[in-house]
């Protein structure tokens, strides 16, 4: 068991808490716009969070999965499309880092990481690099049940065609972080592509109900040339990844975990009178869906912790299980919390620039976010155990 609160990711979540007031500020704008919180991300680079996955020996603030964790809970109490976008990068952090030391690699394949993830993490620090994972295609749904974009081996890396949906950051990184295969390979390349090489359009609109920040439309890589130091993962590392250390799907929900902090912290503001037309709190009924609002949340945060204290590579299955859990719980807790303050609070909290409506609007995405969407853990969930592996469906 990983102990959760250390002294130094104490610190860290501070230090994010501290620019939450500017960011919180911005997300109304973003929000109305549909625009990628570039300010938001300036102020990471300057406070180092750009590298707060990236170990310290690399100039990051060596933060490991449970302490990113808690810092993207506290970032999505002030902006979700912020925590979101922020989770995309700071993933790809975590898996050339922390999961990387966990998995199996020959001794070459650990000599060429070591190199290309320094460049990669001297990209981020010194140049303030930011990196997306454009994984979604809308053809497949697992984590490694294939992907259809390719990628062809030529002098000195590769040539990668295919096209992304959702992209988040498609506009802002500097790096597309995306899954591809090689024609006769069972398994999944890992490669970063430039965002200034010839081949790359972003298309599509971006207009939807939520998360809007995150501005996520659609990339299409036509023959693109990608060099090899941008493998950024040896070859089989991301299916070893997905099945030795899956906790790496969940990253996505700590944001919502945010989200229903920000719920709280709104609707608690609005009953008091403090952000609202007046008083609310001597009501009964308000009480009651208050309390019940705490509870929601405090089972989600408790079984979201449980999980982050046991988080590390090869769970057993039951741990699995339990991560899936607290995904769907997260997932659905926000929209859910966010519904019953519109109920209690009423319909003048819902006028802009009121946050209640952007959060009712931002907690509603999170059910959808493969691969491990609610509908796909719940389904899982309502597998496991009553089948033996060997007669599962994959
Ligand atoms: C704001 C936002 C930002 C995003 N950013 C990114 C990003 O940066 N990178 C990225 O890779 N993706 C991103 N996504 C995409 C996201 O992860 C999903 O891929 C996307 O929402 C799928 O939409 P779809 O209509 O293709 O769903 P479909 O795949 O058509 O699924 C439809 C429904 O069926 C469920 N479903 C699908 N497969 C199964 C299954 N096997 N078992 C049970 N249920 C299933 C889904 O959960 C969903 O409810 C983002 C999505 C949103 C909304």
């Amino acid at each position: 068991m990983t102990e959760l609160f250390t002294e130094r990711g104490r610190e860290l979540v501070e230090r994010m808490a501290a620019l939450g007031p500017a960011i919180a500020e911005r997300s109304h704008r973003y929000d109305r716009e549909a625009t990628f919180p570039f300010e938001n991300f300036d102020d990471f680079r300057d406070a180092g969070f750009l590298g707060l996955c990236i170990p310290e020996e690399h100039g990051g603030l060596g933060a490991d999965f449970a302490t990113y964790a808690l810092v993207s809970e506290e970032l999505g109490r002030h902006c979700g499309s912020t925590a979101l976008t922020f989770n995309m990068h700071t993933a790809t952090m975590l898996l050339t880092s922390q999961i990387a030391d966990d998995l199996e690699m020959s001794d070459h394949d650990r000599a060429v990481h070591a190199t290309r993830r320094a460049e990669m993490y001297r990209g981020v620090v010194e140049d303030g690099h930011i990196h997306a994972q454009p994984f979604s295609e809308g053809h497949l749904p697992g984590a490694t049940a294939g992907v259809s974009t390719r990628a062809v081996q030529v002098d000195g890396g590769f040539r990668v065609t295919g096209r992304k949906i959702f992209a988040s950051l498609a506009g802002a990184a500097d790096r597309h972080n995306v899954t591809c295969m090689v024609e006769g390979e069972d398994q999944i390349r890992f490669l970063g592509v430039p965002a200034d090489a010839d081949g790359i359009t972003i298309e599509g609109d971006w207009d939807p109900v939520g998360m809007r920040g995150t501005v996520s439309r659609n990339l299409l890589f036509d023959d693109v040339f990608v060099p090899a130091e941008h493998e950024y993962l040896p070859p089989g590392c991301f299916d070893q990844a997905a099945e030795r250390w899956p906790y790496f799907f969940m990253t996505l929900s700590f944001s919502f975990l945010g989200i229903q902090r920000a719920v709280l912290d709104f609707t608690s503001t609005y009953l008091r009178g403090d952000n609202g037309p007046s008083e609310r709190r001597d009501n009964h009924q308000k009480q009651h869906g208050w309390g019940e609002m705490r509870l929601t949340h405090e089972r989600s945060q408790a079984l979201t912790y449980r999980v982050l204290a046991e988080a590390g590579v090869d769970p057993a299955p039951e741990q699995v299980q339990r991560a899936w859990a607290a995904v769907v719980t997260a997932m659905e807790a926000a929209p859910d919390m966010a519904s019953t303050a519109v109920r209690i609070c009423g319909g003048r909290s819902l006028l802009r620039p009121q946050v209640l409506e952007r959060l009712y609007r931002d907690a509603r995405c999170g059910a959808t976010m493969l691969p491990w969407s609610v509908e796909v853990c719940l389904e899982r969930l309502g597998r496991a155990d009553l089948f033996d592996d060997a007669d599962l469906p994959a």
